[in-house]
């Protein structure tokens, strides 16, 4: 059976993710620094922080002792700061990225040899439209998404042809880390579901994504029956969204 390890998976993307690769038959194996009660019995759910390498290298250990091996590793795991630069100190700095992209790379590398044992393998990041454009107010955010998608092609370079590396870039997504960043966002007074549908209305698609549908792009770059040929690629799955001129 294949195995596929997904982090962030108690959150909105995460447990969509873990449903998408269950019903294709996958074991999923589900991290996350929160728990996750309501997981499904056959997952196995570990409370592992990716930002803490010593726990991320024993937690990777105990994988390695049951299954021995990976065949999909997808890096969902991450954090949102939405202030002005200058108001954004070193510290929530240095907390952005150290969850959003040193650990990519700290998990990445504690499953190097898991995903080396599957003779085939991917590792999908999760990055975002912010790491092609972006909007003020989240700049250690977008910085550290823009790290990651030249991570994937750093890593898809230096892994290939056995291991591929691919992202995922979303856009807007109905998940508590949007949720959360509208409520601080620039429109002050307007509340979430007005701005929501705001959103929604300047994206092509004239919506937010359902967490599924990024789930579904995930499942294809990790599976290497579908997307065997495709290496260093961030797909975006945006409805749209960065297709259109501004100065339109
Ligand atoms: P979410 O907040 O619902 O889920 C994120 C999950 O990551 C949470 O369950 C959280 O507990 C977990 N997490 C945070 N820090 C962790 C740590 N140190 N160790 C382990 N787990 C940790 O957010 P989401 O919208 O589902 O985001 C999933 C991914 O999609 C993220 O990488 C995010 O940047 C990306 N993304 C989301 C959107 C969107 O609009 N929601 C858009 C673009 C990209």
């Amino acid at each position: 059976m294949r195995v596929a390890l997904i982090t962030g998976a108690a959150g909105g993307i995460g447990r969509a993710t873990v449903e998408a690769f269950r019903q294709d038959g996958w074991q999923v194996v589900a991290w996350d620094v929160r728990p996750y009660p309501e997981a499904p019995k056959d997952v196995w759910m570990m409370q592992v922080d990716v930002s803490d390498e010593d726990r991320v290298v024993q937690a990777m250990a105990l994988v390695g002792e049951r299954f021995g091996k990976l065949d999909a590793l997808v890096n969902n795991a991450a954090i949102q700061i939405t202030k002005p630069l200058v108001e954004t100190t070193p510290e929530e700095w240095d907390r952005v990225h150290r969850v959003n992209l040193r650990a990519a790379y700290v998990v990445s590398r504690a499953a190097y040899p898991l995903l080396k044992a599957a003779g085939r393998a991917a590792v999908v990041h999760v990055a975002s439209v912010h790491a092609i454009a972006t909007s003020a107010q989240i700049a250690a955010y977008a910085a550290s998404k823009g790290g990651l998608l030249a991570l994937t092609r750093a890593m898809a370079i230096e892994w290939a042809p056995d291991i591929r590396v691919n992202a995922v870039l979303p856009g807007a997504v109905d998940t508590e880390m949007l949720r959360a960043g509208l409520s601080r966002g620039h429109v002050q007074g307007a509340d979430v579901e007005a701005q929501l549908r705001a959103l929604a209305e300047r994206t092509v698609a004239r919506r937010v994504a359902r967490p599924e549908e990024i789930a579904q792009a995930i499942l294809f770059l990790a599976d290497d029956a579908r997307s065997s040929f495709i290496y260093g690629h961030g797909l975006v799955v945006d409805g749209g969204a960065t297709i259109r001129l501004s100065t339109e």
